[in-house]
């Protein structure tokens, strides 16, 4: 459904260095897959995501949504891209028009890229909205008469209207109060259910939603992909020492045992200085001097869709622990 290759998202600076948002990232999400981008600010996840839509534009690489070449594709085609393809936002409240009533905003995509217009308009605009648990009598209110987790049910509302085959998720629950935040993802985890043909790409810092949404999962650190496979392999087995670092940064139940914590030490490098070798070497608690800090690692393969970017991901694991 969605296929990246080789995706390079560079920005020159004002002072004439390159910020390396993106580096050759590839990822391949099959037909009503749910898969995860996680990582910490900075990462690149938010940039792979818009510019899959082409809201930020690629240096370098192929995008592939179904049988489209999205950096091909002409001012015409993009209208089929918005069709195909649409994201929601981190914020509802800024993605919303203040002066549109929430029917007009659902409405506006399927008049700008569809032949339907009156009542069969009206009731599929009803209808998308009922079943996003907005009843009728919400309709004709502006976006500041919602509260934040009505105005995400909205935004996604207004995405799925198009029917498309791709839905980016921009952090859509990170905005919202935590007990919202509960409602969002069960609307979320129902569309598993209801649309099992649709594709998602879930982009959060929150590995605890990534378990419970997902069926893969991406981590990223500095623009790459450093380790990636189906959620429970990942959670259950961690290859690369930053998503052990990440994973053991997780709330726990207290009667559940937690692994032990893993610190990293300093902040995260500036993407237009990225280390060389690998470029987790300067916080990586197990990293080697000669090997880590002069060789980039390639992607080690450990099993169907599973791999990680480190010299020493197929060893056994905790052993470069002790
Ligand atoms: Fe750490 Fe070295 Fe693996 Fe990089 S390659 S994650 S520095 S052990």
């Amino acid at each position: 459904m969605l296929s990246i290759r080789d995706l390079d998202v560079h920005f020159p600076t004002p002072a004439g260095h390159v910020v390396r948002a993106v580096d050759g990232v590839s990822l391949t999400l099959k037909p009503g897959e749910t898969v995860g981008l996680v990582g910490e600010s900075g990462s690149g996840k938010t940039t792979v995501g818009k510019t899959l839509l082409r809201l930020v534009p690629a240096t370098s690489g192929e995008i592939r949504i179904g049988d489209v070449d999205v950096r091909k594709l002409s001012q015409r085609g993009m209208k089929t891209l918005r069709r195909k393809a649409q994201i929601i936002f981190q914020d509802p409240h800024s993605s919303l028009n203040p002066r549109m009533t929430i029917r007009r905003a659902v409405a506006e995509g399927l008049i700008l890229n569809t032949d339907l217009r009156g009542a069969a308009l009206h009731t599929k605009v009803s209808d998308m909205l009922v079943s996003m648990g907005l009843p009728p009598q919400f309709h004709d209110r502006f976006p500041h008469e919602l509260s934040g987790g009505q105005k995400q049910r909205v935004c996604i509302a207004r995405a799925l209207v198009l029917d498309p085959d791709l839905l980016v998720l921009d952090e859509p629950t990170s905005a919202l109060d935590v007990s919202v935040q509960a409602q969002i993802l069960g609307v979320l985890k129902d569309l598993r259910l209801t649309r099992p043909s649709l594709t998602q790409l879930f982009i959060s810092h929150n590995l605890a939603v990534i378990r419970f949404l997902c069926d893969r999962v991406a981590v990223m650190y500095l623009g790459k992909i450093v380790e990636e496979g189906p959620v429970e392999q990942v959670f259950e087995d961690p290859r690369h020492p930053y998503t052990r670092a990440l994973l053991s940064a997780v709330p726990v139940p207290s009667a559940v045992k937690r692994p032990d914590r893993i610190r990293l030490t300093g902040d995260i490098p500036s993407p237009t200085n990225v280390p060389k070798g690998c470029a987790f070497h300067t916080r990586c608690p197990i990293a080697e001097k000669g090997t880590c800090d002069t060789v980039p690692p390639a992607p080690v393969p450990l099993g169907p869709d599973r791999q990680a970017r480190c010299h020493f991901a197929d060893q056994t694991k905790g052993a470069r622990d002790e």
